[in-house]
């Protein structure tokens, strides 16, 4: 059964094969939506649009969300090609890589400026701008991490913009209700993405990640673009202003079960 079938999704965040966003595209286009990409910058565009061909997508574009006429560009092109949309997938973060790697209080007016521009009120600009599209109702989903409620090693301001990001999902959810338009995150377990790979520390923290969730396993993208599909589709018709945590039920423990085979 095809869950998206009739529906048409505006995807940010495709940077390549590893992205979040693409195993969302992906499992989006196998449950039947039309898609359509943007994408960051001229030199991603080689990667991104192979990956475009691949499930059909209408277009891709260049949309810089840090500047407003990109994302005016962007829309307008959807609102020609593609008239009404269903589904915004907003997987897009940034933070300079120096945020990253030093302690947190040392992070700099102009870093943290960026990283909340870029990560969360992206999101914002994104949903006012999808509003005049989404005729029908429609669904927008973000990315989150648990850094956003519980301290993660180098995560620093990313953790404050994840904080930020939820809390941005819980007022565009209560203000675009009336619309019919749902709002959720997904809080992802680690994967190793281009943007992961910026967090010191993180290769290590994805090895011991497996043996300690409940699930005893890691996050894929595909484990993602399920459950980013269901929270698109008609089935969750009446869940909006939610965190959904897809993270092997790491989330859920106080402190790590003293397995043997973990070598902390
Ligand atoms: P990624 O690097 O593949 O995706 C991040 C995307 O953000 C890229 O496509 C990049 O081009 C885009 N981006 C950055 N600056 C932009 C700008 N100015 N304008 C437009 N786009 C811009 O990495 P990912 O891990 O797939 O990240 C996607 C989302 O998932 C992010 O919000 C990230 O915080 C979140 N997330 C990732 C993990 C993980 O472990 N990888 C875990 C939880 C949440």
């Amino acid at each position: 059964m095809k869950l998206l079938e009739g529906k048409t999704a505006l995807i940010f965040g495709i940077a390549n094969d590893h992205s979040i966003a693409w195993g969302i595209a992906q499992a989006m286009h196998e449950h039947g939506a039309r898609l359509a990409f943007s994408y960051a910058s001229q030199i991603l565009e080689r990667r991104v649009r192979p990956l475009a061909e691949k499930v059909n997508a209408v277009f891709i574009e260049l949309c810089d969300v840090s500047q407003d006429e990109d994302i005016a560009a962007m829309f307008a092109r959807a609102a020609d090609e593609l008239g009404t949309i269903d589904i915004l997938v907003h997987s897009i973060a940034f933070a300079n890589r120096e945020e990253l790697t030093s302690p947190f209080y040392e992070t700099s007016r102009e870093g943290f400026r960026i990283a909340m521009d870029i990560s969360v009120y992206s999101l914002v600009a994104l949903a006012r701008a999808a509003l005049p599209l989404m005729t029908k109702g429609g669904s927008i989903l973000t990315l989150s991490y648990y850094g956003g409620q519980k301290v993660m090693p180098n995560y620093n301001v990313m953790g404050i913009a994840k904080a930020a990001l939820e809390t941005a999902t819980r007022y565009l959810a209560a203000d675009l209700g009336p619309h019919d338009i749902r709002v959720n995150a997904i809080s992802a377990g680690p994967i190793r993405t281009l943007s992961s790979a910026g967090i010191s520390g993180f290769k290590r923290m994805y090895r011991q990640f497996a043996a300690i969730t409940p699930l005893q396993r890691n996050i894929t993208i595909n484990d993602i673009g399920g459950a980013a599909v269901w929270l698109t589709s008609d089935l969750a018709r009446a869940v909006t202003g939610e965190v959904l945590f897809v993270d092997a039920g790491f989330n859920i423990l106080g402190f790590p079960a003293l397995r043997e085979q973990i070598q902390l």
